[in-house]
């Protein structure tokens, strides 16, 4: 394992204000071994080499306590936007636990995008934060067949592993819902993917799906490295071609069907009652404690 020297590890959220309901950003792995062939963090904008590579951020741990303890504003902090937090280092190090230890012991709030179903190990700690402050867990999953899933996440555990995750992590009263994104066109865009997900993620006693574009966004690097690995996993469909053809090199790659699959995704979680408008879920997890404790913010 390589450690690298870092500065900062805490930084304030400006990207997108409501993404979540994110006050901050933590990030303590550099790079991510899950292998999602359509991972943004691989763009070339980030500048990360050689991605797939975990690296850890030296002395993590004592920069968090520093960073939180100079923090004059409680806040949500989000983690697992350019690297999974629950990687397999992750079993051995336990430098998220530990961050999750301090964000417990400061009293802030924590987000936490992951793909993995060791999060269900630290079940102790997010009980113990979400008895003071708001805490939320998005499980990404993008298909509903673990054989695809198998195929494009080819490292992390299948969609049916992070269901029983959901499921575990709901009965034990913790905040969970489910990313459902990215759509990738020719691929999982398809209403029987959507409906399937949305009524297991009920199942499983998700508060919430979410989804954002119905599409793939796809930018220098990241567009090269996807359509190899469609060259690699579909011989025969030729989807790497049929990507250019149809979207060239554009940013936002919607699904050909993504007006019909907006009204299905819409009608599926309304029949469920299972929240997806982004302003609803971040009500849901988080006012009870603004209520409660006005300074908390
Ligand atoms: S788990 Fe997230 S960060 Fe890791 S490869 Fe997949 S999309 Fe990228």
């Amino acid at each position: 394992m390589e450690f690298i020297p870092t500065k900062t590890i805490v930084s304030s959220y400006n990207e997108n204000p409501n993404w979540f309901g994110i006050n901050y950003n933590m990030n303590i792995y550099k790079g991510c071994c899950h292998g999602c062939i359509y991972c943004d963090s691989r763009s070339s904008c980030y500048q990360i080499v050689d991605f797939d590579r975990v690296r850890i951020k030296e002395n993590a741990i004592e920069i968090i306590r520093k960073e939180l303890q100079s923090k004059r504003k409680k806040g949500v902090i989000g983690t697992g936007a350019m690297s999974d937090p629950y990687n397999p280092f992750e079993g051995k190090y336990k430098l998220t636990r530990q961050a999750l230890k301090l964000i417990d012991e400061y009293r802030f709030g924590i987000g936490i995008a992951t793909k993995s179903n060791l999060i269900t190990r630290d079940i102790d700690l997010l009980k113990r934060i979400q008895s003071h402050s708001p805490m939320i867990v998005k499980m990404t999953i993008t298909t509903f067949d673990d054989k695809l899933c198998k195929k494009i996440e080819k490292n992390i555990c299948t969609s049916n592993e992070r269901f029983k995750a959901i499921k575990e992590l709901s009965d034990n009263n913790i905040y969970t819902g489910v990313l459902l994104m990215p759509l990738l066109p020719f691929i999982n865009d398809n209403e029987e993917n959507i409906k399937n997900i949305i009524r297991k993620a009920y199942e499983c006693g998700a508060k919430f799906v979410f989804t954002y574009g119905l599409g793939v966004t796809l930018r220098k690097n990241q567009r090269e490295y996807y359509l190899e690995q469609l060259r690699k996993i579909f011989p025969k469909e030729n989807l790497d071609k049929v990507y250019m053809e149809t979207f060239g090199e554009r940013y936002e790659n919607p699904s050909p069907n993504s007006t019909h699959l907006w009204h299905i995704f819409k009608c599926e979680c309304e029949k469920y009652n299972i929240l997806y408008k982004m302003e609803d879920i971040i009500n849901d997890y988080k006012n009870k404690y603004e209520r409660k404790q006005i300074s908390w913010f």
